[in-house]
């Protein structure tokens, strides 16, 4: 039977732009829950066109998101985020990881992970959402001195750190809110007496072991009262 090659090859296009398509919106339907609207396409975008596979997770108190590049898995680039991440912190965080994505499409491993190369890719990628109106008034000027120069994460920046976490809906209790000498837990359950600061971090006394850490300002704790 005489086989139409040329139709055939239109259909196998149409059926990848079908599938495209199909991504994009069932990406779309996710993001929205996330993020502002006004960003959701530019996202979308990127994930198809980098070929990324977006996974949101638990909670992970170590870190707010990461990337995995394509070199020993299947379905592309992975981007992790946590889930509860308010809709700033959560856009904040998958832009820096996608600049992780992008710098490892320029350079492999060449580079530093947050080195110059990541951070003029990351200041290029945020850059325009300073322009959507999506961020508050205390985020914006907080976002564009931390683009100055982007730290490894963004909770290393205090300052920005402090302004996002404002807009988390369960507002929690941090280390620098509690009086000197409070008894704390940590998430780990580990319990602490809080000394004095130290530059940025606090020393902490471990009440079980006796031995002194230093502890991020930014740390959510849990005030125990029945300790004297
Ligand atoms: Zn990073």
């Amino acid at each position: 039977m005489f086989k139409n090659i040329h139709s055939n090859i239109i259909s196998n296009n149409q059926y990848w732009s079908y599938l495209r398509q199909n991504m994009r919106d069932k990406y779309k339907r996710v993001l929205e829950k996330y993020i502002a609207p006004q960003a959701v396409d530019t996202i979308v975008n990127w994930i198809i066109d980098y070929g990324v596979h977006l996974k949101i997770t638990e909670e992970r108190t170590t870190k707010l998101g990461d990337f995995r590049p394509n070199q020993h898995l299947e379905k592309g680039h992975r981007i992790t985020i946590n889930y509860n991440l308010n809709q700033h912190a959560f856009l904040i965080t998958l832009v820096h990881e996608m600049a992780h994505l992008k710098t490892w499409n320029l350079f492999k491993d060449k580079v530093k992970p947050h080195g110059a190369e990541w951070k003029s890719v990351y200041r290029e990628m945020l850059l325009p959402f300073l322009s959507l109106n999506i961020f508050p008034d205390d985020i914006a000027p907080a976002l564009i001195e931390y683009l100055e120069n982007p730290a490894a994460s963004s909770c290393s920046d205090m300052n920005l750190m402090r302004i996002l976490m404002k807009y988390d809906q369960e507002p929690k209790i941090l280390l620098e809110e509690i009086p000197s000498s409070s008894v704390f837990k940590l998430s780990s359950g580990r319990v602490f007496r809080k000394g004095s600061q130290r530059r940025k971090y606090f020393q902490c006394l471990e009440i079980s072991s006796g031995k002194m850490y230093l502890i991020n300002p930014l740390a959510e704790v849990e005030p125990v009262q029945h300790l004297a």
